[in-house]
């Protein structure tokens, strides 16, 4: 993997300080060698931020008390659990407050082997996709890395069970963000431990981000947003479609599999009598027809402010069916987390303050 621009400074952390949480073991023994303080303690810090939890440097008995004193003003960078909504599957919905009190949201979603996070890349999102809570509620800010990493620990913390993958599907849009996340990304992986190809970026589509996204080749993998087969169909659900054209947003993820080798997943929200018709899975198998690609067809999980319906199972396995006849890879995803308000695409903090 190409190192990521934070990774290739191990300049010590400036006197304007960011939270520490998200730093590498290098850039936190920078610091603490910035701070006359003996390197082996860069070691002791990454270990009490990362698996011991530690919120605050008070906490570090390990240090001596008079310089935590002095750098008592220092953050880690840990949200708080403003809630925390279990749903009848395992799934749990946490809702985060941040040093400046925006709420974010997070989900833990258990399976036998696994604990998915789903983590969130903003705070609401600017693209405004008709079928989405989180577009319907505006946008509000970018998260910073910590804030990313923070999420992941916050579940794993809290379910006493390493998380074994994470996906960026939570709040917001992750290639309008694309530092952090990247940042986030190399510390969920160097510092958390959780291997790259058990991490997905999933994005609706940003204009020359794709590619660019290719030149970092990341093991994680790539989760392209189309829920349309046509133009038409994409302009009337996103409306960030019409200064994207479809065929341009295909010919990157082209580009992306040939710079990267890597396979891209794409998704596909079935919503009833809308992109589920039998010419829809055709037009889609044309356009994806002879590609390293996979299709996760997505059950359109109800939200309040538009009536799209969720087609029924009959429909969606005819839907399956015509592409894999066309030797199309693709499945199902199976919704979790339903009761909860915490399934994808029904994340929005205002719902639950
Ligand atoms: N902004 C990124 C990542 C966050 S959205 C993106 O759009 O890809 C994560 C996933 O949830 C996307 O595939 C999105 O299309 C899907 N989603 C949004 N609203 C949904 C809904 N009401 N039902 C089911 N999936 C939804
Ligand atoms: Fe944003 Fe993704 Fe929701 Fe679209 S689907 S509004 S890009 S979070």
């Amino acid at each position: 993997m190409a190192l990521l621009p934070i990774a290739e400074s191990a300049e010590p952390l400036s006197a304007s300080l960011p939270p520490l949480l998200g730093a590498s073991k290098t850039e936190l023994t920078a610091w603490i060698a910035s701070q006359q303080q003996p390197t082996y303690r860069g070691q002791q810090l990454h270990q009490w931020i990362y698996q011991k939890g530690a919120r605050s440097l008070q906490e570090i008995t390990v240090f001596p008390q008079a310089w935590r004193t002095q750098v008592a003003a220092v953050e880690i960078g840990r949200s708080t659990v403003d809630l925390r909504s279990p749903a009848h599957d395992g799934t749990v919905k946490y809702l985060l407050r941040l040093s400046d009190g925006q709420i974010v949201e997070a989900v833990g979603i258990p399976t036998a082997k696994r604990l998915t996070v789903c983590v969130s890349s903003q705070v609401g999102c600017p693209m405004g996709c008709d079928f989405c809570a989180t577009g319907k509620g505006g946008f509000t800010r970018n998260l910073a890395r910590h804030e990313i990493v923070d999420q992941v620990l916050t579940v794993q913390e809290d379910f006493q069970q390493r998380v074994s993958n994470v996906v960026f599907m939570g709040m917001g849009e992750p290639l309008l963000n694309l530092e952090a996340v990247l940042g986030a990304v190399q510390s969920i992986n160097q510092d958390i431990g959780i291997g790259q190809r058990s991490l997905t970026i999933s994005t609706v589509g940003i204009p020359g981000k794709i590619r660019r996204l290719a030149d970092y080749h990341l093991q994680a993998t790539l989760a392209v947003s189309l829920h349309a087969s046509n133009q038409k169909l994409r302009n009337q659900l996103i409306p960030s479609a019409k200064a994207y054209p479809l065929a341009e947003l295909l010919q990157e993820c082209r580009d992306y599999v040939s710079l990267t080798g890597r396979r891209v997943t794409f998704e596909y929200i079935l919503l009833a009598g809308v992109n589920d018709l039998p010419q829809h899975a055709q037009e889609l198998a044309q356009h994806l027809k002879g590609w390293q690609s996979h299709i996760n067809l997505i059950p359109y999980n109800p939200i309040s402010e538009v009536d799209y319906q969720r087609p029924d199972g009959r429909r969606m396995q005819a839907f399956l069916e015509i592409l894999q006849d066309k030797n199309i890879a693709a499945s199902i995803r199976r919704s979790r987390g339903l009761d909860q308000n915490a399934a994808c695409g029904q994340l929005r903090a205002a719902q639950m303050i």
